[in-house]
């Protein structure tokens, strides 16, 4: 890859000043000593002291400079817990920050993770009656509002990550606005990573901020002279033209868009390390992404051994939420995967889009925290400045909104239009969340909460699966819903293939191909794997990662338990007959219903009822291809690359069409399914 003479991005600190400041993780031993070493340290009074002062704070500081880890020991250590009696909560808009910070700040408490210092993520709770300090994801404090509307039990909060403005934040710092003025014993600080901090500040009514200036080293930039059409490609070539020309020690930094596509780059890079042999210095490779298991996360924090370079494969969680230290070297191919709603086609999907240039340039900044570093910019300088925009869209005005105004009207909050949102959505995004509401049964025609809808809430999940757990308790499936929802979670992680062994374990991927489609593809991995008793040598056979099912186990567990607290029946008298799979589809459509597609006239492609929209299978759905192609089916989830696919689908018939979705769907809509299709 050929790269341009590269332009700086200037740091605070003047390289030949500071070198001699430069104190490798090694050398400090204590961790009271790293403690006192992070920027925040020499700001401790004086942010005490604003927080004593006001009680909204807006905390802006570089990455890396100690606030999350920080602040809420801080905090505690001020007496805002109250001896104890009081939490003090941290929020992450992500899960993998969360649990990967809680683990650090444990430590540096001396003390077990889930006692004195806890985190709660979705599907995982590990705080107890002992936790102080909390970290839990923007979307789990949200659903605390449900069960205590003042969030009595903490002392302060801090909302970290504000600057990634995702939606769960965005509607948490709306209700906490209100909660500060009825509770002044409460604390509130909202910390940000740079940019944009005169927003959150505005919008507390001119809150104080507090600037917490970092260790930023100068980064040179280089861009690639001509576009990469294989980012994937480039990214490798460039990590060994890194480890080949640039001094020891520095390690690398790699932002990919997904776990599969880490996956894919960990294989190649192993293989191509492996070819290589003892001709090179060794490389590491480890990686991070948010379902990367807990015991897997803490590679990434382990020191690099003399004479050797790691290299770290992450998402853009290492952007601003997670700090690497000892990253000298930024491979940026300038992408994120996002979720992307379409108001007018209610249809949301998963697309991988190029980050803003914000972004582009955090990222860049995480290679100066050492010592000066260099960015790789696998794109061209021409894109940078005319196909980035210059920051990312605030999730809220592009994801479909319908489980945010689910627990907004469960809180009592109706007038939605007028909420205090920071950017307000689009007046249609809330009317189509509402009409969808509607059409699921959550509302009645008056826009009211129904039982049904209450219900739905109690479950961390889209509504449009709840309604799936609710309505199975009529079909007597409620076990087999449960297994295919916490299935379908974990679905892109379930099947691996060796290299060396692909085709024998397709041969084996395939003995789970049902007929009906995924849904009933994955009910049966969980069948079968369940009359081994959970067996993890049954996983191996079958090229399954017992991790995956691990973690579908424990989902389950968990929606099992909350389906009992809302009295859906979980076993309606099984005597050891089977349900008859109607019932499960009945279930299932339920839920989903618009979700459907037909198949075109042509045959080639799938469409919306609704709309002329064509998708497509996913080439990894066990429908694929199945010829003669099913005339009507249901997906999971649309992923738009080349085409827009769509992942996990069933298939359905037009009876149930009508008999769900009558009341969502025109008569026009539902003719054409049934008259237009030929054989
Ligand atoms: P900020 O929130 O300002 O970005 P953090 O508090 O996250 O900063 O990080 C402060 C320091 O703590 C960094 O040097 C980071 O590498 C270190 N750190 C954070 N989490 C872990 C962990 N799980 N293991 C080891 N070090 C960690
Ligand atoms: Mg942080």
């Amino acid at each position: 890859v050929t790269f341009d003479s590269g332009d700086q991005l200037t740091g605070d600190k003047d390289p030949e000043t500071t070198t001699s400041s430069k104190v490798s993780a090694a050398e400090r031993t204590s961790i009271d000593d790293v403690r006192k070493s992070l920027p925040v340290f020499k700001f401790r009074e004086q942010f005490l002291e604003a927080v004593k002062e006001n009680p909204v704070l807006i905390v802006v500081g570089e990455t890396g400079s100690g606030k999350t880890t920080q602040l809420p020991q801080y905090l505690h250590e001020a007496g805002y817990s109250e001896g104890g009696k009081k939490m003090i909560g941290c929020t992450q808009p992500r899960r993998v920050a969360a649990t990967s910070v809680a683990t650090r700040v444990a430590q540096e408490m001396d003390s077990k993770l889930g006692q004195e210092v806890g985190y709660t993520i979705r599907f995982e709770d590990k705080s107890s009656d002992k936790t102080i300090i909390k970290y839990l994801t923007d979307g789990m404090l949200l659903r605390e509002f449900l069960n205590d509307p003042e969030l009595s039990h903490y002392g302060a909060l801090m909302i970290d990550e504000a600057h990634e403005r995702t939606l769960s934040t965005e509607v948490l710092l709306s209700l906490l606005k209100d909660i500060v003025r009825a509770r002044p014993d409460l604390k509130l600080i909202i910390a940000s990573a740079t940019i944009n901090a005169t927003k959150f500040s505005e919008f507390f009514d001119k809150a104080p901020i507090l600037n917490i200036p970092g260790r930023r080293f100068p980064v040179n930039i280089h861009y690639t002279k001509n576009p990469e059409a294989n980012y994937i490609q480039a990214a490798i070539t460039t990590i060994f033209q890194i480890h080949l020309t640039q001094p020891l020690p520095g390690d690398i930094l790699v932002f990919l868009t997904g776990q599969e596509e880490i996956e894919t780059m960990e294989g190649s890079l192993n293989e191509a390390v492996a070819k290589l042999g003892s001709s090179i210095q060794p490389l590491h490779i480890c990686s991070i992404y948010a379902n990367l298991p807990q015991e897997l996360q803490s590679k990434i924090f382990e020191p690099t051994p003399p004479n050797s370079r790691k290299v770290v494969l992450a998402t853009n969680i290492a952007e601003t939420s997670i700090t690497i230290d000892g990253i000298a070297y930024v491979i940026d191919p300038g992408y994120v995967k996002q979720n992307v709603y379409n108001p007018l086609t209610g249809m949301e999907s998963l697309v991988v889009v190029p980050c803003s240039r914000a972004s582009a340039d955090q990222r860049a900044g995480r290679a100066g925290r050492i010592g000066p570093g260099k960015c790789f910019r696998l794109y061209t300088k021409w894109s940078f400045y005319n196909e980035l925009e210059l920051n990312p869209v605030p999730e809220i005005l592009r994801v479909n909104l319908i489980s945010v105004i689910l627990l907004l009207l469960s809180l009592g909050i109706n007038d939605l239009i007028n909420f205090d949102f920071m950017d307000p959505p689009s007046n249609d995004t809330i009317i189509k969340a509402l009409e969808l509401l509607y059409a699921l049964g959550a509302l009645n025609s008056k826009g009211q909460l129904t039982k049904l809808g209450r219900k739905m809430n109690e479950f961390p999940l889209d509504p449009m699966f709840s309604k799936c757990i609710l309505t199975s308790s009529k079909y007597g499936c409620s076990e087999e819903i449960l297994t295919i929802i916490a299935m379908l979670g974990e679905s892109g992680t379930l099947f691996y293939r060796p290299k060396d062994k692909r085709e024998q374990a397709d041969k084996k991927r395939e003995t789970f191909n049902h007929e009906l489609g995924d849904h009933f593809s994955l009910l049966k991995v969980w069948q079968d794997w369940e009359a081994t008793d959970y067996s993890n040598l049954w996983c191996e056979d079958n090229f399954i990662q017992y991790k995956t099912l691990k973690r579908a186990k424990n989902v389950r567990e968990q929606l099992a338990r909350l389906s009992k607290r809302v009295g859906v029946e979980s076993e309606i008298d099984k005597t050891s007959k089977e349900v008859p799979p109607l019932m499960i589809q009945k279930s299932i459509v339920s839920g989903f219903f618009p979700n459907i597609v037909r198949l075109s006239r042509m045959g080639d492609s799938y469409r919306k009822l609704k709309q002329n929209y064509a998708c497509f299978i996913h080439p990894s759905s066990s429908l694929y291809p199945v010829k003669p192609p099913p005339r009507m089916i249901l997906y999971h989830e649309l992923v738009l690359t080349s085409k827009e696919f769509m992942r996990n689908v069933m298939v359905v018939d037009e009876k149930l069409v009508k008999e769900f979705g009558s009341h969502y769907y025109s008569i026009k809509d539902l003719e054409s399914a049934t008259n237009k299709v030929k054989k």
